[in-house]
């Protein structure tokens, strides 16, 4: 049977409950998931719903819309939690100046810290990066964490896939890939290769067609799966098999 792995999820904010959304991943064989922190009380969340499920991991860390938020007292609540083995990322942090809901000087200074942050704790990167590319290159070359990193949701230019590819960086995938207007993403992800690339749902939003627009779980992962490898023309036992790999190698889940 092919499993699946969820790498990036707000089991926090799904619709479901936290019982029926596990339950549910399960019978669709997403057998393992990370949830994703985006402010202290979902640190809080990610790394006690990580304690006490088997098939949950974490990652801690402060949004980039929520970059001012990020001060001495988080980064010693994400020291304090990282040292757990289902501790597996920083993140999720990065640039967005698409909503610039924080200000561009804020959300470098927050990016920053959480780069060192992770290369201190020889932890992964999970990047969010929208409508801030040069300025998210030029900050992941200055502070390279040695863990490497994802960009989740990967939106951007086939430059910068090339770009995180040569740094050894992974793309995340999710139900954006299935929308009708991104072609231009389809034709990228073309290029990158398969050893590149993970899954994920980015719960509980960017459900994947034909549930765009409603709340989306962790258990959409396999029609995620399902449209990649039939644009990817491989088969899906294929995808899942390597994506997994990939995680497993990123992640180090254990
Ligand atoms: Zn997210």
């Amino acid at each position: 049977m092919t499993s699946f792995i969820d790498t990036h999820c707000h089991l926090d904010k799904l619709a479901l409950s936290l019982p029926d959304a596990l339950t549910q991943a399960k019978a669709a064989q997403v057998n393992k998931l990370l949830t994703i922190s985006v402010d202290s009380e979902s640190i809080s969340f990610a790394a006690e719903t990580a304690a006490n499920h088997e098939e949950v991991y974490g990652a801690l860390g402060i949004h980039p819309h929520d970059a001012g938020q990020y001060n001495d007292t988080i980064a010693e609540q994400i020291r304090g939690l990282a040292n757990r083995t289902e501790i597996v990322a920083v993140g999720e942090t990065g640039l967005d100046y698409h909503y610039m809901y924080a200000e561009k000087e804020v959300q470098q200074a927050a990016f920053t810290a959480q780069l060192q942050l992770a290369e201190e704790l020889q932890l992964p990167i999970v990047l969010h990066s929208r409508e801030a590319e040069d300025d998210t290159i030029e900050l992941l070359h200055k502070y390279p964490p040695s863990r490497g990193g994802v960009a989740h949701s990967f939106t951007s230019s086939a430059k910068m896939a090339h770009q995180l590819v040569e740094m050894g960086w992974l793309l995340g995938v999710n139900g954006i890939v299935t929308f009708r207007n991104a072609q231009e993403l389809r034709d990228t992800l073309k290029q990158v290769p398969l050893s590149h690339l993970i899954l994920e749902t980015d719960s509980p939003f960017l459900s994947p067609i034909p549930h765009r627009g409603k709340p989306n779980d962790p258990s959409r992962i396999p029609i995620v799966a399902s449209f990649l490898a039939d644009w990817l023309e491989i088969p899906i036992e294929q995808l899942a098999a390597e994506t997994n790999e990939n995680a497993q190698r990123l992640f180090a889940f254990s």
